[in-house]
């Protein structure tokens, strides 16, 4: 995609969007069918696409089906697969933001740096690390959940003489096909890299902390005679769209309130298991010990075969150090290695982008995944004026498509832009108490759900809270998404252009 407007030091804007993966093109498309078109979107990269665009790995591919995984405004008639690649999910990406004409709103090389609510003028300030500098009167930070790659916090990293791959920052130039390769991590990218690379290394070498649950996967390739319907009948897409939506809809019954149903797909695990790998040693390392669930869900049919192979082996001693030639076992075993790929996930609930923002009286967002600051559903926070969150806290979904939690807050804060402009308002934030009663309903209901069943997973806290997942049916967010509920708002002018006091659900006289 072109840049054509070089980035400008300083400039203004009416709104900012920060990332350019799904959550900050649908913004911006958003923005655009609401008439509204003075806005740019500032990405780190150079390119659209967000995670799409930037885990490039062997075998990645989306767990959750094309039709559903992606823009109910942009359907896409032609996927070739049930679930989507990688590479087709990229080129959808980069299809949706060239058709919607977002080119001359995007700035690449934008890292940001800063975003700053400056008291005295009632506007954010975002500064790049280049030293450019946007100011808005509102930011949409769509910088995503799953964006800032994380290594194992293991002693001797460091030391390693060979090259270390982050499964999100994938380096093709690197040979594998003569390597000893270490691949740290059974989490869903590593079941996804391990199948694609094993045929081609000399040998590979799996660290195992915790066994995840697998299930056979359902994909398949779409058929020419049902993309010529899609294409000709779009209606008949949208009919498998929902098929899908109400089959994983169903799925929040086990997940939130009665883990214990959990049993019967479990059980289709471990024959999923029995039927693949023969050696009743390594099935045994390969069994969980926690309810199907508690972390992601894996699918996959060429995980277990993987691993089973003969030049591959599974080690569950645990890693005590990495050396410059491999990885020290806590049993005092060693493994040779030429290269390691890390799969070990991302900073999530510390990750570094709310860090960056501040709102009133310089209040770091990163408080919102401390349990300091609540949200007003995942979006917006008390004491940050004009700040929009897509997949902000409690957003998250172990079911379904993030697509649509993220169209749904899309719905919300169009809405609440569309209530400041004809409100002659100018600043507008969730009132505190409505927020903690929010947060405080959330925190109350995930304990007893399947993600409070007792494992470790990325969706806690160090402290073992669950500030990413979304304990509930996706239509209930939907509903509550779909209407800006004035009365939950606190609505004010700027500083200087009357009374700057924010007010409850209406606006101060000028
Ligand atoms: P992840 O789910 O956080 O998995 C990280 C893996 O690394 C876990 O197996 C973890 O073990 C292991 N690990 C971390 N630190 C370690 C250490 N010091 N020593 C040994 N093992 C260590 O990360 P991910 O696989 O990248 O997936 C993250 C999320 O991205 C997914 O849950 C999903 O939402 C998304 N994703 C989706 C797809 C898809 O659609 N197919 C693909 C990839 C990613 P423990 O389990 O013991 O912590």
């Amino acid at each position: 995609m072109s840049n054509p407007i070089p980035p400008t030091q300083a400039a203004s804007t009416r709104t900012v969007i920060i990332g350019s993966g799904f959550g900050g093109l649908g913004a911006a498309i958003r923005l655009k069918q609401s008439g509204d078109h003075d806005f740019v979107i500032v990405e780190r990269a150079q390119d659209v696409g967000g995670t799409w665009r930037d885990n490039t790995y062997p075998g990645c591919r989306c767990d959750v089906q094309s039709n559903l995984y992606s823009f109910s405004f942009a359907p896409n008639a032609t996927w070739s697969e049930t679930y989507p690649t990688q590479p087709e999910i990229y080129a959808y990406l980069k299809g949706v933001a060239a058709d919607a004409g977002l080119g001359p709103h995007l700035r690449f090389g934008f890292d940001v740096e800063d975003v700053t609510f400056e008291e005295t003028s009632g506007r954010w300030r975002v500064t790049a690390t280049s030293g450019a500098v946007f100011t808005a009167d509102v930011v949409i930070v769509a910088s995503g959940g799953l964006a800032e790659p994380k290594l194992p916090d293991v002693e001797g990293i460091d030391s390693f003489a060979g090259p270390i791959i982050h499964s999100a920052a994938w380096d093709d130039s690197v040979d594998l096909s003569t390597a000893r390769v270490g691949v740290i991590g059974t989490g869903a990218s590593a079941i996804q890299i391990i199948p694609a690379i094993a045929p081609v290394v000399d040998h590979l070498t799996v660290f195992q902390r915790t066994p995840a649950w697998v299930l056979p996967h359902p994909g398949k390739v779409v058929s020419q005679r049902a993309k010529a319907l899609y294409a000709r009948l779009p209606f008949t897409q949208r009919i498998a769209r929902w098929a899908d939506y109400w089959m994983r809809e169903a799925l929040v019954i086990p997940f939130v309130k009665r883990p214990s149903m959990m049993a019967g797909a479990e059980k289709q695990a471990i024959e999923h298991l029995e039927a693949q790998v023969a050696d009743p040693e390594l099935r045994a390392k390969l069994t969980p010990s926690y309810r199907l669930g508690c972390k992601r869900i894996l699918i996959s049919d060429d995980y277990y075969p993987a691993l089973a192979s003969s030049t591959t082996t599974l080690e569950t001693a645990g890693i005590e150090r990495i050396t410059p030639s491999g990885v020290m076992l806590a049993d005092g075993r060693t493994v040779e290695l030429d290269v390691l790929i890390s799969a070990t996930g991302f900073y999530v609930t510390d990750n570094p982008m709310a860090g960056k923002i501040h709102g009133r009286q310089g209040r770091p967002l990163a408080d919102a995944y401390t349990g300091a600051l609540p949200s007003y559903l995942g979006t917006t926070f008390p004491g940050f004026p004009n700040l929009f969150m897509v997949t902000g806290p409690n957003t998250a979904l172990g079911h379904s498509s993030m697509v649509f939690m993220i169209e749904s807050q899309l719905n919300y804060i169009v809405e609440a832009m569309g209530v400041i402009n004809r409100a002659g308002a100018a600043l507008i934030e969730p009132k505190a108490s409505v927020a903690e009663a929010h947060a405080a309903a959330i925190d109350e209901k995930l304990p007893s759900t399947i993600w409070g069943s007792g494992c470790a997973s990325w969706y806690l806290t160090e402290d073992g809270r669950n500030v990413t997942i979304w304990p509930d049916f996706t239509f209930t967010y939907r509903s509550r998404t779909r209407r800006f509920v004035r009365d939950d708002h606190l609505l004010g002018l700027r500083p200087g252009s009357g009374s700057g006091a924010m007010v409850e659900g209406s606006v101060p006289a000028r």
